[in-house]
């Protein structure tokens, strides 16, 4: 089986797929992510919402749609910035969430119980195109499967999953394009990944608008195995258990710039996951939220600013990169 299937049905198989079947986040779950360490982070990224939705003039309707949304957390602390900041924006918006998982649906539903203009789509084609568009996604491009191909002394072999689990070497028609590769070195193709980017710079060329993507990758286009699989915070075996743990891989950020250029979209950054939450004055959103805090409260806020920012934590290897059409943003940030 190719790994690009084995990844989609270990975590998207309907009764046995991972995301299907749970709810990964937090302590007692798998992993945490960065709206989970904090609400600064959905807070600042709100702010910059906000600023973009004014640069656009302003429009109403819009619409807002969150690829892969977890919890609902992230929207949430976007749309109480919004409340709070800018109801007219509020007044203005159409929340759409793109989400496979029928679990974390009833999670993101009472997550955002308050609001009562949020609809829920399995794919892009039922997102409403009649008007400007904000996007973002957090962690959801590193989940879109992948594929593994492995220059050997005798060329290209793809990286595939055989009987008993295990990984095996098959001929493969699609060799990547990677020159002065050399034997033992793998490279990641991610087709998923490049037509569901396809798909987002086709919306933004039609209806304007601006995207956000957060990711742990790189920036430069490089050999490397970056498939990893998390269970109860540690790292596992990625064929053990499939449907058990959560598997990711690194998003090529270099990729995805490349293929906005291509058709003519905008790209803001990339940058590191640090400098764009710098940017966007979350240290300052720190030494607000401190203020009103008891002395346990300011040490968690310190620390969770330090997990979201600091570069031996999140701050470097996640990088941030935006997408925009239609309009000349100066995205704070980037
Ligand atoms: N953005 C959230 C969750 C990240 S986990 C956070 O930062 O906390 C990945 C999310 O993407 C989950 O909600 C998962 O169910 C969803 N997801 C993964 N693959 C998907 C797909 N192909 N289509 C729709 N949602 C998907």
């Amino acid at each position: 089986m190719r790994l690009d299937r084995f990844m989609d049905l270990a975590l998207g198989h309907p009764v046995h797929g991972y995301y299907m079947t749970r709810d990964p986040f937090g302590r007692a779950g798998d992993f945490t992510t960065a709206p989970e360490i904090s609400q600064m982070f959905g807070e600042v990224i709100g702010a910059l919402f906000v600023e973009i939705w004014r640069q656009m003039g302003a429009p109403s309707p819009f619409h807002l749609l969150e690829c892969g949304p977890g919890r609902g957390t992230l929207m949430a602390d976007m749309l109480r910035v919004m409340s709070k900041s800018a109801p007219d924006m509020l007044a203005a918006v159409n929340v759409h969430m793109l989400e496979m998982s029928p679990v974390l649906k009833i999670r993101q539903a009472e997550t955002l119980a308050a609001y009562n203009n949020v609809t829920w789509h399995e794919d892009l084609s039922t997102v409403p195109a009649d008007a400007p568009l904000l996007l973002i996604g957090n962690e959801f491009l590193d989940a879109l499967p992948i594929r593994q191909f492995i220059m050997t002394e005798d060329g290209w072999r793809e990286r595939a999953v055989g009987a008993g689990l295990q990984f095996v070497e098959i001929e493969t028609p699609d060799a990547p394009l990677f020159r002065g590769a050399k034997p033992g070195e793998i490279y990641e193709l991610v087709p998923a990944r490049a037509k569901f980017m396809q798909e987002i710079f086709k919306r933004l060329q039609a209806q304007g608008g601006f995207s956000l993507w957060l990711d742990y990758g790189y920036t430069k286009p490089s050999a490397g195995d970056t498939l990893q699989a998390l269970r109860g915070h540690k790292y596992v075996p990625v064929l053990e258990d499939p449907g058990q743990a959560d598997i990711t891989a690194h998003v090529d950020f270099s990729a995805l710039a490349a293929a906005a250029k291509a058709v003519d979209i905008y790209s803001h950054g990339p940058v590191t996951q640090g400098e764009f939450l710098r940017g966007l004055a979350v240290e300052a959103r720190a030494a607000a939220l401190s203020v009103k805090a008891s002395a346990a409260q300011q040490e968690d806020i310190e620390k969770a600013l330090r997990r979201l920012t600091h570069s031996d934590e999140m701050g470097a290897l996640f990088k941030v990169i935006g997408f925009s059409s239609g309009y000349d943003f100066n995205a704070p940030g980037f």
